[in-house]
């Protein structure tokens, strides 16, 4: 569940009104901005060392201009509204705005600066209203409609049908067919829904941060140097010299709750997590929950849906609230079962060490850690050694070669925006052009933390030339020390693969439009082919060929492999669960039928006696600090990593009835899902690649649920 970032420049799609000139622009500005020239690096790159932080607000403000008078020119088009004069013309609209934003974008995520922060805060309000300009265009609009009203018989392929489709939708989801009336009370709607969740999203980083449990020495008993170094440093920060500070950030407080011998301590912290957003204080986020909630029913009612969710499943692979059930359900209950397994296993240990308590939810990581240590032996630090980054880069770039006959060839002297930035070309089993993949591996203070993909370029086709992709992989992973490279985890080995699948997702993609080329997918299947790689970087026979010891060059023992094997299903139990319970809360939100409030306590306390939640989890978010659906874009829509984890899963197993490397198999899936973006209904990709809807078996034995 890594993040990936694609970056979705809004302006695919949308605008109006008038075409202001260059001229306004200082002629000089125009000149030297690389944003206003072709760029003739090799393959067409950014070229970093010639962008300035002056050059992005000119060029943002002239890519809006540019838009307008394209979309202008769409519209006041004396011929009949056709697809190449109005969805193809949309399409293609909005460049120099995606070139700028694509590499703007990236900067803020990987190599940010107060400037290009301070440009960020301006930029994207200007933004949002370009947006709205495009969307709310009427002309735009009846042009695009009257293309859809004749679609059956403009003999379109399914990727200009795809394209009409998403085009027409985007319009209608975004109220263009409302009477005049319901328009205005739908433009009030989303209004005050902007505002509420802006304010929950603050809400929740206010009381996170204003929260900090200050320890004392007899408050480390039992955790390790790490963790007691990174909470004196945030003693530190906050003034408490000489002392020791836990915080609610979870790379702070998982570590106390998994290492801590203070059982009262790990309460506090745990009750402090939960309870965010739900104090009776000004931070407080059960009102703006409930609200929310009623305001996307009356939403849903005024476009003609039932329901909140079905509103937004309609979009995705999913389609209905009740296939998203189902599938919900049929995790449910072997996850519960084995939960409470782990439970009685952890209870028995809490027993054997002679103490005389019932398992809570605070003392569940603690007795995780020591009962995965009593069983498993396995200790990351005797791991680390066996990766080394390069190692495993080059494993994962192996394993696709040796699926697709794709080769890897660096490249020096080309520009880049950090020296820890290498570039290299990919080519083709032919030996043909296929993209530019950067790395960006190592963390630093200019950097978001996480793992992501991002485009710099998306493939297209423009008059009958194949532009192809620059893409790149951006990470945290351990840097190299004066006296050793960089070693990392196993689990950054996972996240190095994963990231890497999404890379070859956006560059082996082979379509036509820009708007559904590469990883432009629905939400529940883009993370298809990003972890369907992890599957090969835990097959053993991949390991041994990129584990080996860094300073003997020996080659990781199968004793090593095997214990990495049986720890994969250790407390899966409990990271189903409390993952579970939070989508069947989220869709339980978003299926209500009637625009009323809630009493949100009651209503959440309800949602989890439906489904028979135990007492020592709950879920992984509860309402009142579940950002995901009530500040960000996963309303109805948590449950799509369980979806794509099914998917990944069953995909996998099409090599493992062949065998890891078969070339049919391996062909299939480029050919029907990796090539081929969004440019058809994932299903019709997916049964395309494996001849059946996919089955939830995999996925189930994977996590030990079956
Ligand atoms: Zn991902």
């Amino acid at each position: 569940m890594k993040k990936i970032t694609i970056i979705i420049i809004c302006l695919g799609m949308f605008f109006a009104s008038c075409a202001k000139q260059k001229e306004e622009l200082p002629s000089e500005t125009v000149i030297q901005n690389p944003f206003f020239e072709e760029w003739d690096t090799s393959f067409g790159v950014p070229p970093f060392d010639r962008i300035e932080e002056a050059h992005y607000m000119p060029a943002y403000l002239e890519g809006m201009e540019q838009h307008k008078a394209e979309i202008e020119n769409i519209v006041q088009n004396n011929e009949p509204p056709s697809f190449a004069n109005t969805i193809e013309a949309l399409d293609r609209s909005g460049i120099l705005l995606t070139k700028v934003n694509y590499v703007f974008q990236n900067m803020a995520s990987a190599h940010t600066n107060e400037k290009i922060q301070k440009i960020e805060q301006d930029v994207a309000p200007l933004l949002a209203k370009h947006d709205d300009d495009i969307n709310l265009n009427e002309e735009l609009f009846q042009r695009t409609k009257a293309v859809y009203e004749q679609k059956d018989n403009l003999e379109l392929t399914p990727e200009q049908s795809m394209l009409l489709e998403k085009t027409y939708r985007g319009f209608v989801r975004g109220g263009a067919n409302l009477s005049e009336e319901k328009k205005a009370r739908f433009r009030e709607i989303n209004e005050e829904m902007s505002v509420l969740s802006v304010k929950f999203a603050k809400n929740v980083l206010d009381e996170t941060n204003a929260f900090e449990m200050v320890l004392e020495e007899e408050g480390l008993a039992g955790l390790p140097q790490s963790v007691i170094s990174a909470a004196a440093e945030a003693a530190e920060e906050r003034g408490h010299e000489g002392k020791w500070v836990i915080t609610l950030h979870k790379p702070s407080f998982i570590p106390f709750l998994q290492y801590s011998e203070k059982r009262e301590l790990r309460e506090k912290v745990f009750k402090a997590f939960t309870n965010i957003g739900n104090n009776n204080n000004e931070y407080d986020n059960k009102t703006i929950a409930s609200k929310t909630a009623a305001l996307r029913v009356e939403r849903a009612h005024l476009l003609g849906y039932n329901t909140h969710a079905d509103f937004i499943l309609e979009e995705y692979m999913a389609k209905k609230p009740e296939n998203v059930y189902r599938l919900l359900h049929q995790v449910w209950k072997p996850a519960l079962a084995k939960a409470k397994k782990e439970a009685q296993e952890f209870q028995a240990m809490i027993e054997k060490e002679g103490k005389d308590f019932r398992l809570k939810p605070w003392d569940w990581w603690y007795y995780a850690e020591k009962v995965k240590k009593a069983k498993y032996d396995l200790d990351d630090s005797a791991l680390r050694p066996y990766f080394k980054l390069e190692n495993v880069r080059q494993g994962a770039f192996d394993v696709a070669t040796k699926l697709w006959g794709i080769t890897f060839h660096y490249l020096e002297d080309m520009p880049i925006y950090h020296e820890d930035v290498r570039a290299m070309e990919i080519k083709d089993a032919d030996g043909s052009h296929i993209g530019i993949l950067y790395v960006d591996y190592f963390p630093r203070a200019s950097k978001q933390g996480g793992a992501w993909m991002s485009p710099y370029r998306k493939q297209h086709r423009k008059d009958g030339k194949n532009i192809r992709p620059v893409i790149v992989n951006v990470g945290n992973f351990t840097k190299p020390t004066a006296d050793k490279p960089a070693l990392i985890s196993f689990d950054d080995v996972l996240t190095l693969f994963h990231e890497f699948g999404h890379a070859l997702h956006g560059l082996l993609t082979d379509c036509t439009y820009e708007m559904l080329s590469g990883s432009d997918v629905a939400t529940d299947f883009v993370e298809l082919p990003s972890q369907i790689m992890e599957n090969w970087a835990s097959e053993p026979e991949v390991i041994k060929t990129y584990a080996r010891h860094y300073q003997t060059d020996e080659t990781i023992p199968d004793e090593l492999i095997l214990k990495i094997k049986k720890a994969r299903t250790f407390n899966q139990g409990f990271d189903n669960v409390e993952y579970l319970a939070s989508c069947f809360l989220d869709m339980d939100w978003h299926t209500l039928k009637n625009a009323e409030e809630k009493d949100c306590a009651a209503f959440e306390k309800e949602s989890m006696e439906k489904i028979g939640l135990i007492p020592e989890i709950i879920p992984r978010w509860r309402s009142t600090c579940f950002g995901h659906i009530f500040a960000d874009g996963y309303s109805s829509g948590y449950y799509s990593y369980l979806w794509s984890e099914v998917l990944d899963a069953d995909a996998f197993q099409a090599f493992k009835e062949t065998s890891l490397f078969d070339q049919k198999t391996a062909t299939a899936f480029r050919k029907n899902i990796l090539e081929r973006g969004g440019t058809e209904d994932p299903m019709t990709l997916y049964l395309r690649f494996r001849g059946a809807e996919p089955k939830i078996d995999a996925f189930l034995k994977r996590d030990g649920l079956k």
